[in-house]
């Protein structure tokens, strides 16, 4: 099995910082691609009580989200320079998605998230993408 494609989920956390630092590293000794990915999650930035509609609320995060992921290319320092994916959705299913169609050869993701370690073994985003890709997942921990 070649690693020639990675799909890198990240969202605004450290956990996920640190998994696109493994992502960008294992890029680099494999000779591969890089692209990275982050969703939008309607249920999380909706707030029907702010009075601003749903699809300003999310074309507001888009953006955020396309800076947080050139950021994240910056800092790749890869060649040819990473590709952006924003996606709207569910973010497991659309990381998923992203990786079956782009295709990736590897998902690399963060155990944890947004939400943090708190009692939780894994994050919810990474369990459901390890137990619905159609190939592999390298999960990095979440420092002690
Ligand atoms: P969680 O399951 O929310 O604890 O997150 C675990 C990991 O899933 C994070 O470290 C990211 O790598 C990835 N992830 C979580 N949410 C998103 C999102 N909205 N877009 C892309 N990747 C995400």
């Amino acid at each position: 099995m070649s690693f020639r494609r990675i799909l890198v989920a990240v969202d605004e956390s450290a956990f996920a910082a640190r998994a696109a630092d493994a992502g960008f590293e294992l890029a680099r000794s494999l000779g591969a691609e890089v692209a990275f990915i982050h969703v939008i999650d309607p249920s999380v930035v909706s707030a029907p009580e702010s009075g601003i509609p749903a699809g300003e609320l999310i074309a507001l995060a888009e953006q955020d989200g396309r800076r947080l992921l050139a950021a994240f290319s910056r800092r790749a320092s890869v060649q040819p320079p990473p590709l952006e994916f924003i996606h709207v959705g569910k973010p497991a299913t659309e990381i998923v998605k992203a990786a079956k169609d782009w295709p990736a050869d590897l998902i690399v993701i963060g155990s944890h998230g947004r939400g943090g370690v708190e009692r939780l073994l894994l994050g919810s985003v990474a369990e459901v993408v390890m137990r619905h890709a159609v190939c592999p997942v390298l999960v990095v921990r979440a420092e002690e």
